[in-house]
């Protein structure tokens, strides 16, 4: 199913080492924008930080891959000491495919995780990898996104209801 992520979780500090295992995940391509941080903010959000270095401890790698531009993406990728892609045009397979050639990785232990369903939970299930997805940080005002909200809604009425939530 194109728009059914493998997990639904509330934000992406609930990825921790049980769930990591029980899917054999050893590394994870991060949407940026209200994944990491909100839309727009140059900071990632709390805790996001200290994440990162317990999944560093446990060895399972990180990437970030957005549709957002480099300019916006590359400066909160480095001060989150990892590697990213830009303009990563999802739900196309090419920039989950420099993820996965960034973390040298095997696709079946590699998860996407991100906010929207139309292009990271699709874009992962068309590329054929693990999907998780988050809940925004922070729900957008512009119409456009919230049309996308709108269709998403009707999507997980439809789709979700076996759906595991933690
Ligand atoms: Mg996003």
């Amino acid at each position: 199913m194109l728009f059914k992520p493998t997990v639904w979780l509330k934000n992406v500090l609930q990825i921790d080492k049980k769930l990591l295992f029980k899917y054999k995940i050893k590394g994870l391509i991060l949407d940026l924008d209200n994944t990491l941080s909100t839309h727009g903010s140059p900071a990632a959000e709390f805790g996001v930080t200290e994440w990162l270095s317990a999944l560093r401890g446990l060895g399972v790698k990180a990437v970030v891959v957005s549709n957002n531009t480099a300019k916006r993406v590359k400066p909160l990728a480095e001060e989150l000491g990892i590697g990213f892609v830009a303009f990563g045009c999802k739900p196309l397979p090419f920039g989950l495919r420099k993820g996965v050639k960034l973390l040298g990785l095997p696709k079946s232990r590699v998860a996407l995780v991100g906010d929207q369903i139309l292009t990271d939970v699709a874009g992962g299930n068309l590329y054929g990898i693990k999907t998780i997805l988050v809940e925004p940080f922070y729900l957008e005002d512009k119409p456009s996104f919230r049309l996308r909200r709108k269709i998403e809604s009707a999507v997980f009425k439809r789709d979700f209801s076996k759906l595991e939530k933690r």
